[in-house]
């Protein structure tokens, strides 16, 4: 039977440190579906829409069939159980991420006891690396290039007007 994971997120935009993660969460599991969450209080700030993100990281991924992309607006234990995946795949940066990643894990714990919350560690090279700090910087017309994918790098240009 395949090992499914499911590596949810707002991916506002993909960062190299995503796909970092996505490659070291192959190692151990057959397939990887990047869910897109809409958290309400999240979507409403969030720089892409939805269909955006989606739209990026399937270019991203496109060939890739152990991977794929999602979204799903509910429960996260539920459409884990729906899409028969057996963890929840996270990251941990630094000390900050652990906090709320580890509400997380325990609450999604307590809801689904079946599904295990799988936390890797970043990649060195991205441990500084996030969506909001790209964000941040990219609205300033700053570099960013070393930090997302080719796309995401264009689409940000785009959204800035800093192309
Ligand atoms: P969320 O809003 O749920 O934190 P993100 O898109 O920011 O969504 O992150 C999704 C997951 O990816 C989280 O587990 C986060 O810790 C992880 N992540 C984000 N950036 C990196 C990075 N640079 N390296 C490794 N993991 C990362």
């Amino acid at each position: 039977m395949k090992k499914i994971a499911i590596y949810p997120g707002s991916f506002d935009p993909p960062t190299n440190g995503h796909l970092d993660l996505i490659e070291r969460g192959l190692k151990l599991f057959d397939k990887v579906i990047i869910a897109i969450m809409c958290n309400p209080s999240k979507t409403k700030s969030g720089l892409f829409s939805v269909e955006e993100r989606i739209e990026m990281l399937n270019e991203i991924f496109a060939g890739q069939k152990n991977i794929e992309v999602d979204t799903h607006h509910g429960l996260l234990v539920d459409y884990a159980v729906e899409k028969n995946a057996k963890a929840i795949l996270r990251g941990l940066r630094a000390v900050s991420d652990f906090e709320y990643e580890f509400q997380m894990a325990l609450m999604n714990r307590r809801l689904k006891r079946q599904i295990q919350t799988v936390f890797l560690m970043a990649g060195f090279k991205w441990i500084f690396t996030s969506s909001s700090i790209v964000r941040e910087v990219a609205s300033f017309g700053g570099d960013v290039e070393s930090m997302v994918p080719p796309i995401v790098n264009r689409k940000l240009r785009e959204k800035y007007g800093t192309t």
